[in-house]
């Protein structure tokens, strides 16, 4: 069967892919450390698996309004109150199954053929097929590892033309971390105002910020920037509920409603029970959220210490998130190895350690390790790929 052109070149998640593949060798028998994992390594908090429970013995099985319980709407509306100090109407928000359907709906409903939407390099993988798969044509501004991988105003006006529709900014930042600060954000935002681009923020990562770093929204710089900007958020990150599918935009009253007639055709709605999970989520205690942000910052100053010393290593140090993405170009050259893809495969071979390669993210010369998983496998992980680098050099 011939499939339609715009699935042709659309590939796999490579980070979905890696993890896939250190799964199967596991399977085998083999002892593989993956690092690729894009999801907390702590089960889902007891009180929401509850309120989910309770929530299927009363029968709250059936569908749902497509964008979502007015409930959650109402607790997704409190959350950026507290949050970020802006105020959404219930019509400003849609649930989605996922921040990741949320992106995939919104550049659905804006995207006509052509239209670009500006991409910051490295970017998370989802993000130019999805502009492709609604027919949009990504434009990549390189964040220079120099400038700590963020892009400049000057960069972003440069790359904007008659048919700029949106960028996508995703702080802190799948793969690497970093954190634009409010200043940075408003000198973007001015020229996304000036030349009238739409900001879709990914504040997916928000809660997990670290060293006393601090998240901002974009939107919550002025009203016009609110105005200018949908933002996209969930669940899966912040209370480790990547399986419940639960996430979420918000902005423009238009853009909204526009989403959620596709949704009433595609999804219907998220899973009702997912949804009155993420109620619980919002409304119960915090605490869990805090304790993962506290192991995983613990982790982050442990393994960035060792990482940076093996040979060939140089790493930005990641403010958010749960990724390292270091360059090893140099570690690359020094074990004879020809490109990162090649020598990422030969870790996982010889060593039984899953990296992601840069190649995915927009960015060659690095490689993105998650460090979601537990600190002793993290550092063994990282004794082995010195073990291999010594054997190589
Ligand atoms: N945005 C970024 C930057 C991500 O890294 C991810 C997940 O890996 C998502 C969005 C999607 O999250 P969700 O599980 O809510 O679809």
């Amino acid at each position: 069967m011939k499939l339609a052109k715009r699935v042709s070149a659309l590939t796999p998640s490579s980070t979905l892919a890696i993890t896939a593949k250190a799964k199967e060798l596991k399977a085998a028998g083999h002892d593989v450390i993956g690092l690729g994992a894009g999801e907390p390594d702590f089960n889902t908090p007891e009180h929401i698996i509850e309120a989910a429970e309770a929530a299927m013995k009363e029968g709250h099985t059936k569908y749902t309004p497509a964008g979502g319980l007015a409930t959650l709407k109402e607790a997704i509306i409190k959350k950026f109150e507290q949050d970020q100090h802006i105020q959404y109407a219930a019509n400003q928000v849609i649930v989605c199954s996922g921040a990741k359907h949320a992106l995939y709906t919104l550049f659905q409903v804006l995207l006509d053929e052509g239209d670009e939407v500006i991409i910051p390099t490295p970017y998370w993988v989802s993000y130019p097929e999805q502009v492709k798969l609604a027919e949009g044509t990504p434009v990549y501004v390189e964040g220079k590892e120099q400038n700590h991988f963020k892009i400049t105003p000057e960069q972003l006006e440069s790359s904007i033309t008659e048919r700029t529709k949106a960028v996508i900014i995703n702080s802190p930042s799948n793969p690497t971390g970093v954190i634009y600060s409010a200043g940075e954000l408003k000198a973007l935002g001015e020229v996304c105002l000036k030349h009238d681009v739409l900001i879709v923020s990914d504040e997916i990562y928000e809660k997990l910020v670290y060293d006393g770093a601090t998240h901002t929204s974009i939107a919550e710089l002025s009203p016009e920037l609110k105005e200018q900007t949908i933002i996209i958020n969930g669940v899966s990150k912040s209370h480790s509920m990547t399986g419940w599918r639960i996430g979420y935009a918000a902005g423009n009253v238009d853009i909204i409603k526009a989403m959620t007639n596709l949704a009433s055709h595609s999804t219907s709605n998220p899973t009702s029970i997912a949804q009155y999970g993420t109620i619980a989520a919002y409304e119960g205690s915090q605490e869990p959220v805090e304790m993962m942000r506290t192991a995983f910052e613990e982790r982050l100053t442990i393994i960035y210490k060792k990482l940076v010393q093996l040979p060939g290593f140089s790493c930005v140090k990641p403010q958010g998130a749960f990724y390292l993405f270091p360059n090893v170009s140099e570690a690359v050259k020094m074990t004879g190895f020809s490109t990162v893809d090649d020598w990422v495969e030969a870790i996982l071979e010889e060593e039984k350690v899953a990296l992601v390669p840069g190649s995915g993210f927009g960015a060659p010369d690095n490689v993105r390790l998650s460090y979601a998983t537990s600190l002793d496998l993290v550092e063994k992980a990282i004794e082995r790929i010195e073990q291999f680098m010594n054997r190589h050099m």
